[in-house]
């Protein structure tokens, strides 16, 4: 019998990635391979994300397309999952004659039923909320993949409530996985030559506090830190005003903990933060930013930044720039500014323009490729530590990544995935450096 294949289209955040990878362990235990091409593909599934505004747009847009692809192939099966999924639910399967099932964030579980359903030509939604501590015990993990590097989701959803942001409406309110299904998780995966795992949660430092499970986010990281075979730990993303003392202490003595953070700022501004009910000032973020270097000079901040925030005044603005350079950023992830949904942020005035923000945009842009420049130009003439994770950009290259995980690309045989290698850094590009073994 010819093997069924299903193509997996990965909208928005690392944690999407994660239940992507979690979406193919499933539908692989209902007779589905996963397809390198969408043209190879018997089922195509959308998992979207909903952060951004035209998020919905887009993806009705996708799903339009794919009828010529229907007219090539009729019996091919559609889904639609993630955010936009959970937020559209049944109106998804009105719009779009041609959608097979949609299935939302709390419901991953129950794939094989809606794909057997599918396949009988019943239409299906899906997307209900659980409202139980232990919802996480359902959902599905990435099975056996072997890889150098995993995502291990630890915590689901969000209990801050920041003024612009969907995900506590979209995701649900914070649970938290048993600290020891985790550890089995990685303790398999390290087994199965794993070298690299990234704990994930809308706000990992959180981790434990909703429910009392028996150890906090710091414990956790202790945890993984003793399992045989891993060798570099990293974390995303982190809520500052959650960045605890044990936490610090983490990175002060626990050399399998890479020296980066994603501490997501949003504005440099008090009087915006205030707004987007971020629970901290910029006074206290930048005390943060100064207690983790002190423990570890080396850590490279990456960040998150909105511009045009309604109410952003180009003062407010100037606040962000200067954040900026005093924080030093290795990277950061801008956005314009995009009421959501539900949102408290989309009912306040906003007397900016479009392309004021846009020009304010580019402005920080523009700082932010000039700091990354400078962030990594001390590395050039130096030995790096990368682990290195597979074929690089160029043939005959091999990619990997520093503990600051900064991307270096150098010219190696292939084989060395898995391994820790010191190439010597040589030149310094925008989104990655190049290095040399010799
Ligand atoms: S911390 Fe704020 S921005 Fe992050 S997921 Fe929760 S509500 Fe959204």
């Amino acid at each position: 019998m010819l093997q069924k294949k299903v193509h997996i289209l990965t909208y928005g955040c690392q944690m999407n990635v994660s239940d992507s990878e979690k979406i193919g362990s499933v539908l692989r235990g209902v007779g589905y391979e996963p397809s390198a091409t969408i043209d190879d593909a018997d089922m195509v599934i959308l998992n979207t994300c909903s952060v951004r505004s035209k998020a919905e747009e887009k993806i009705y847009g996708i799903l339009f397309t794919m009828k010529g692809r229907l007219k090539r192939k009729p019996n091919l099966l559609i889904g639609v999952g993630g955010c936009v999924a959970q937020q559209e639910g049944e109106r998804l399967l009105q719009k779009v004659p041609h959608l097979n099932f949609v299935f939302g964030t709390h419901t991953l579980h129950l794939l094989p039923q809606m794909v057997r359903d599918a396949e009988a030509g019943r239409r299906v939604t899906e997307t209900g909320f659980i409202d139980d501590d232990h919802r996480l015990d359902l959902f599905p993990q990435s099975g056996e993949v072997a890889g150098v590097t995993r995502l291990v989701t630890i915590m689901q959803g969000c209990d801050n409530f920041c003024s612009y942001c969907i995900v506590p409406y979209v995701r649900g309110r914070e649970v938290s996985r048993r600290p020891g299904d985790i550890l089995e998780e990685i303790r398999r995966a390290a087994d199965s030559g794993c070298r690299e795992v990234t704990l994930l949660g809308q706000n990992v430092n959180s981790y434990g506090l909703q429910d009392g499970a028996a150890a906090d986010f710091a414990s956790l990281l202790r945890g993984v830190a003793n399992i045989d075979g891993i060798q570099r730990i990293r974390f995303m993303t982190s809520h500052p005003k959650d960045i605890s003392t044990p936490l610090i202490d983490c990175f002060a003595d626990l050399e399998k903990l890479c020296s980066h953070i994603h501490l997501p700022v949003q504005s440099g501004s008090d009087r915006i933060l205030a707004m987007m009910n971020r629970g901290y000032n910029r006074a206290d973020y930048l005390l943060m930013v100064k207690k983790l270097r002190s423990v570890r000079p080396d850590i490279l901040f990456t960040s998150d930044i909105i511009v045009g925030f309604p109410g952003e005044t180009e003062e407010d603005f100037q606040q962000s720039l200067s954040l900026l350079q005093e924080v030093r950023y290795s990277d950061s992830y801008s956005f314009v500014y995009s009421p959501r949904p539900e949102t408290k942020a989309a009912l306040l005035p906003d007397k900016t323009g479009n392309e004021e923000k846009v020009e304010r945009f580019n402005r920080l842009l523009a700082l932010q490729k000039k700091l990354t420049i400078e962030v990594q130009s001390p590395m050039v003439g130096k030995r790096l530590e990368v682990l290195v994770e597979g074929a690089g950009k160029k043939e005959g290259q091999m990619y990997g990544r520093t503990s600051g995980n900064r991307v270096v690309n150098f010219s190696a045989e292939a084989g060395l995935a898995g391994t820790l290698q010191q190439p010597l850094i040589v030149r310094n590009f925008q989104n990655s450096l190049l290095g040399e073994l010799r």
